[in-house]
Parts: C-alpha cells; structure tokens; sequence
C-alpha cells in the first residue's frame, strides 16, 4: 500500500491518481488495472456497464474499501490512512437520507455542517451557510419541511445538499439526478457547473444518463473488463471511436443524409453545389451514447486488448 504514484500523476493540481489499481473479491478479479488522473476543477464521468467496479473504484478512492493493489492518491493522501481532516475535504452524495424523516431540512443541514466547522481554513469557508444551499439546490420552500414530506426529488436535491454542506474539494456524486423532473436537473447541471467552474470543485460521477455525461463532464472515463477502456472528452472519444459525422438536409423535399469524416468540408461542397436549395440542415456527430455502447461492444466481441487497440489505434 505504500507504493507512490508514478511520476507525471502527482502535480500540484492532481487531485486523484491512480495508478495499476487492483481488487478482488474472493477470486474474482474486479478491477484489473486501473489507472487514471483528475485534475482541480475537472468533471468526470465514470461510465462502464452494470458490475463494471465502478462503485468498488469509488469506495477505494472514498477510503470506504481496501484495495487489493496498486497506489492512490486523493489530495495527495492514500486514501487507505485518510484521516478526519482529509475526509473533510471529501463531499459524498449517498442514497437518500430516508432514517433522518422527522428532521427538518435546514436543521438537519445546519446539524451536519457544524461537523465541518473546525475545518474551516482563510481559503474555505466551512461549511456552507445552509440557506444559501438550500436555495441554490432549490430547495428554499422546503426549507423549514420534514424531511419525510418531501417528494423523491427534493430528497435528492437534499442528498446534494448534505454533499455539499462541507464545501468539499472534491464530490463524488452517485446517480445524482436519478428521480428528477427535467427542471430540476437543469438546476442541478447548473450547480455542478458553477461548483466546477467559480470553485474548482473537482467532480467524479456515477450516471446511466449519457446525455447528464456528455453535459456535465469534461471527461469521460469508461471502465470495462477491470480496466478504463476509454478516456477523453465526449467529443474526442465520439472522433476516435466513430470517425464519422452524420449530414442531412433536404432539398426539393426530399431528405437526405451523409456520414463524413470531415463535416465541415462535405457542408461547404453541399452550398457550394446547390446553395439555397438546402433546407433543414443538421450535422450530428455520434453522441455520447453511440460511442459508449460501441465500446462497451467492441469490448464484450474482442475482450479489452481490442477495445483499448480500436480506441488508441483511433487516436
Ligand atoms: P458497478 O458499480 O460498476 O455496478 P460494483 O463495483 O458494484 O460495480 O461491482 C463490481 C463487481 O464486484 C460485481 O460483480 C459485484 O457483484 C462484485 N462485488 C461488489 N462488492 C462486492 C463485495 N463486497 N463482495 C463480493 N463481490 C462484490
């Protein structure tokens, strides 16, 4: 457990590195290899299929879960030998509160932000004033409600809250927007971007919701076989994986479409040809879920070595 992490990992603004990270659970080799770097300010998706080792990742990086091998770093501490102070610097987002129904919501956060308040520093004002979070996860009516006579949604935005209430350095957010009418996960994108974007908060999320991936993060890391497959912005990955871009337009009414490598060359030969003839025009690259399901495909037909040969092979 005491190895360090490879040179290159480690700047100044590294705030999770991992590197050959192993687990096993019995004789069952869950995660085989993992290595990646999350820098200040980044948000991640971690993607992979159902049993991929995503929350076993999470747990390790979390200090929740001994790893079988390999070295990790979590502002710049093994999360293996975390201690309170590191810990407050963590903000995680669990399932739903449902034991603490009777407290009432700015109580409640005003009783676990008092846990943070020795942690304060110049830099961090800790924790939070709870009516401002409140508001900014919408939750500013409901402020004086029980906790049990909230809707599954205002839970969740509450679970963001309690996540938030210590303002950490880094999130973990698991399925955070599962339960949530579209309004709402439009107020909670823009929380994560104003997190990620005025506080450098550095995010690490769990979603089945590809189109929140290719939204909310600047990168996505794909973890298939015990290992990342794929690691890049939704657009490089889309490029590397597919290559190709879709057209269509019409013209005289009738619809038409076109893969291409080079949209933008192909868009420019169409006006030039048939100017404004062309109606209706859309360039789609692949999105984040057609690149997913590629690889994960890709993935279970060749075993990982061809997954990851297509993805670098590609680049
Ligand atoms: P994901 O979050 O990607 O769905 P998990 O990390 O929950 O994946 O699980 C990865 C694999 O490890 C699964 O096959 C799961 O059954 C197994 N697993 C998870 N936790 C344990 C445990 N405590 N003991 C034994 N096997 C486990």
């Amino acid at each position: 457990m005491d190895q360090t992490v490879r040179a290159g990992h480690d700047g100044a603004d590294t705030v999770i590195a991992v590197d050959d990270l192993r687990m096993t659970y019995g004789t069952v080799e869950v995660l085989r290899g993992v290595s990646f770097a999350a820098r200040r300010g980044e948000v991640i998706a971690l993607l992979g299929p159902n049993g991929a080792g995503k929350t076993t990742t999470i747990e390790i990086l979390e200090g929740f879960r001994l790893r079988s091998a390999g070295a990790v770093s979590v502002l710049g501490v093994d999360p293996a030998n975390g201690t309170e102070d590191w810990r407050a610097r963590l903000g995680i987002v669990l399932q739903s509160w449902r034991d603490h129904g009777r407290w009432r919501v700015r109580d409640l956060l005003a009783h676990f932000g008092e846990y943070y308040a020795p942690f304060a520093s110049p830099q961090q004002k800790r924790p939070r004033d709870a009516d401002e979070l409140i508001a900014m996860v919408g939750l500013a009516e409901h402020a004086g409600k029980k906790i049990a006579t909230l809707s599954g949604g205002q839970r969740r935005r509450l679970d963001v809250a309690i996540g938030l209430i210590g303002r950490p350095d880094l999130l973990f957010l698991d399925e955070p927007t599962t339960g949530f009418d579209p309004a709402a996960r439009t107020g909670f994108h823009e929380v994560v971007q104003r997190l990620a974007g005025e506080e450098s908060t550095t995010i690490l999320l769990t979603t089945h919701d590809l189109a929140e991936a290719e939204k909310l993060a600047s990168r996505i890391l794909i973890l298939a076989g015990g290992r990342i497959v794929a690691d890049g912005s939704a657009a490089e990955l889309s490029r590397r994986v597919s290559g190709q871009t879709e057209v269509r337009w019409t013209r005289a009414g009738e619809a038409f479409r076109h893969a291409t490598p080079d949209a933008t060359r192909f868009v420019r030969d169409l006006f030039a040809e048939h100017g404004d003839a062309i109606a209706d025009l859309e360039v789609r690259r692949a999105t984040l879920e057609d690149t997913y399901l590629t690889i994960v495909r890709q993935h279970d037909e060749g075993g990982e070595a061809a997954a990851v040969d297509a993805f670098e092979g590609a680049a």
